[in-house]
């Protein structure tokens, strides 16, 4: 007798850029011509899920590639996804809209944004699995910056926005628990080590020097999976499909698997099932009909709690990080700081207990989305406001928080009061305002210039450990 297998059959894709329609009807190929039900989507990056021309235009993309996509119609639900789809944002994405979705989000009905880091957990039937995952690409410059760039965002601010900031590093470092599938847009730094590098630059010769040098991907992410030593973990980015198994100093083993971008003929997608025994299959499909279901992971919650007054105070949050350039290595700094926020987070998730919090389906269209008969070339207006939208009010409230102190800092709701941090220069928001009315580049000067001067809010490096009360 033939075992009937009970798992989530998953399809993992590469770089999306914006062909919902191309990818999903490749999804209901593979199930017509297999007769299974694809029960999940991984997508890894680069999603382009502009709901209208001011979206596309918030995307940092060489003006030949800006195209509206196909993504608008699943918004207004023209279109229906054909499985539950979960991603991670990349480096060509709808910023504002993903700035929106911080702490993750519906952006369409079964199509979940998993936020600039999270982890979640999966479950189908008896089978279950974390999630975690990070969005954004590296560049060690913005690193330590907070996410203050100012809105609507312009010229090099389209690009700082995606990249990693050091805070949603830190929450993932504070996780202890076991996760089983990780999403990233780039690769761990030094992945090649565990794969064929031989066989990588056969495809990717342009990788040499990078290779070489050891510089190849992102170090965050290596010190993300060196901590996690996830099961599985998924990438993007370089376009090209790359394997790896890397065994850990604990004996656990990650298998990393790295998509190419969506192009007929391409290794952009790879289907498996993962089964209630946490194995993964290939060409062994799972048949249980249960449907598949997001909760929230109580650990994750506790995190965010306890880093909600490190997100409060980002404009002036000291460095969590440092490199080691002989080691080429992260390390966190002030280690016994950790280990307290570490304690409060265990503290936070006895009071979760065993409780499993679903993820509500409270996806709602915000904005217009795009017009098919709108030929005009009209100037585009820029979107005046990261909203701070139902379903970020909805996740505060699990921890009792309105959102209104990250208005400046994750929102960027102009008209609407901010309740002003210990921290945070009074008039920030005002400047915000000011910086939009065309003189930016003068008043950011200015800004600086102002903080320089003001002995109540030191530089960054005359932080110390005396201006943060709850990290002491
Ligand atoms: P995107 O689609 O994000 O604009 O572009 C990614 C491109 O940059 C791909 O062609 C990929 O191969 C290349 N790339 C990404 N990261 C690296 C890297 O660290 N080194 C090198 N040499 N190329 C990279
Ligand atoms: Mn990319």
């Amino acid at each position: 007798m033939i075992e009937q297998i009970e798992g989530i059959n998953i399809a993992v894709e590469g770089c999306f850029h914006g062909n919902f329609d191309e990818i999903f009807g490749t999804i209901r190929e593979i199930e017509k011509q297999k007769k299974i039900k694809i029960d999940l989507l991984l997508v890894c990056g680069d999603v382009q899920t502009h709901r209208n021309k001011h979206d596309m235009f918030n995307m940092a993309c060489p003006i030949k590639y800006l195209s509206m996509g196909t993504f608008y119609k699943y918004y207004e639900g023209k279109e229906a996804a054909p499985c539950l789809t979960i991603f991670i944002g990349g480096n060509h994405e709808a910023s504002n809209f993903l700035r929106e979705m911080y702490f993750g989000g519906w952006v369409a009905p079964n199509i979940y944004y998993l936020g600039d880091s999270n982890v979640i957990q999966i479950k189908k039937g008896n089978t279950t699995f974390r999630l975690g995952g990070t969005s954004g690409i590296f560049k060690i410059f913005d690193f330590n910056n907070p996410k203050l760039e100012p809105f609507p965002f312009k010229s090099e601010q389209l690009r700082n926005v995606y990249h990693t900031k050091q805070i949603d590093l830190f929450k993932l470092s504070l996780y202890e628990g076991e996760v089983n599938m990780f999403l990233s847009h780039d690769w761990p730094q030094q992945i090649h080590q565990h794969g064929s590098t031989k066989e990588l630059l056969k495809k990717k010769q342009n990788f040499e020097a990078d290779i070489k040098s050891g510089r190849l991907g992102s170090q965050p992410h290596k010190f993300t999976l060196e901590r996690l030593q996830p099961d599985f973990w998924f990438a993007a980015h370089m376009h090209v499909k790359f394997e790896a198994l890397v065994k850990h100093k604990t004996g656990k083993q990650t298998k990393f698997l790295a998509l190419d971008k969506c192009i007929a003929g391409r290794d952009f997608l790879q289907v498996f099932t993962y089964t209630k025994d946490k194995k993964d299959l290939y060409e062994q499909y799972a048949y249980n009909e249960e449907p598949i279901e997001l909760f929230y992971d109580s650990e994750w919650l506790s995190i965010v709690h306890t880093t909600y007054k490190l997100l409060t105070i980002w404009d002036k949050i000291p460095k969590l990080f440092e490199y080691n350039p002989a080691l080429k290595e992260l390390q966190i700094m002030k280690k016994d700081k950790y280990e307290e926020l570490l304690n409060e987070k265990r503290e936070r998730m006895k009071i979760f207990g065993n409780h499993q919090l679903k993820i509500p389906h409270n996806f709602e269209v915000t904005t217009p989305p795009y017009d098919e008969q709108d030929n005009t070339t009209k100037s585009l207006v820029p979107p005046k406001r990261v909203p701070l939208n139902n379903q970020m009010k909805s996740y505060l409230n699990l921890f009792n928080e309105s959102g209104q102190e990250l208005n400046g800092l994750i929102f960027y709701e102009p008209d609407q009061p901010r309740v002003i941090g210990e921290f945070v220069a009074p008039d920030f928001l005002q400047k915000q305002i000011e910086l939009e009315n065309h003189k930016e580049i003068l008043q950011q000067q200015d800004l600086k210039q102002q903080q320089l001067e003001e002995p109540s809010s030191p530089k960054d490096d005359e932080l110390n450990i005396q201006d943060f009360p709850f990290l002491q």
